[in-house]
């Protein structure tokens, strides 16, 4: 795994993270990325460097979404990724119901598996970016550095994670400080 040509991966999550979460988001004509999330990304300007996508996305179970529809909007962000020159390696989607058990749902960790096994990715060094608990207990499952961005749930995320001892190695008032701390963290190390 930790091969030399491995890249140092950006786990990010997608719902008040990437673009405001309303609750569920049906079709791509409502969906839109925070006003910083391409520029901050961008920033990370560094080969070592790529993103993953992880999302949980129950409303596809609970019939909210379609499919189809979640596709338009997984095709619509790699097509602006590629445009803005932000390498992307996937977008790994849990689409079942917080009932079904699954093995993929954050904070259970089977979709960073299969990312891990699909792309040559160093662990050790990668991060993960969100805004809920599940995304922080899943980083930490995988002994990675964990980002809690104050967007999204972010806000009531950190007193959660205050209430429960839980600390992320970060936390970011948006997704343009959470950059920002990978990049002093890296030169630092
Ligand atoms: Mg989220
Ligand atoms: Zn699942």
């Amino acid at each position: 795994m930790n091969h030399p040509e491995a890249r140092t991966i950006v786990f990010l999550d997608r719902d008040g993270t990437l673009n405001p979460d309303p609750g569920y988001i049906p079709s791509l004509d409502q969906f839109q990325f925070f006003p910083d999330t391409v520029s901050a990304l961008k920033s990370l300007n560094d080969r070592e460097y790529a993103f993953v996508i992880v999302t949980n996305q129950s409303g596809v179970a609970r019939g909210k979404i379609k499919p189809t529809d979640l596709d338009d909007i997984h095709r619509f962000i790699e097509d602006q990724f590629k445009t803005e020159g932000i390498p992307l390696l996937g977008v790994y989607v849990c689409p079942h119901h917080p009932d079904d058990g699954c093995r993929c749902r954050k904070p259970e960790i089977s979709l960073f598996e299969q990312a891990v096994k699909d792309h040559s990715i160093n662990l050790d060094r990668s991060y993960i970016i969100g805004d809920s608990e599940a995304d922080i207990k899943a980083g930490k499952a995988l002994s990675m550095k964990t980002i809690l961005v104050r967007t999204g749930n972010g806000r009531l995320t950190a007193k959660k994670l205050a209430e429960a001892m839980v600390e992320s190695d970060f936390l970011g008032d948006n997704l343009t400080e959470c950059i920002e701390f990978i990049m002093r963290d890296r030169s630092s190390a």
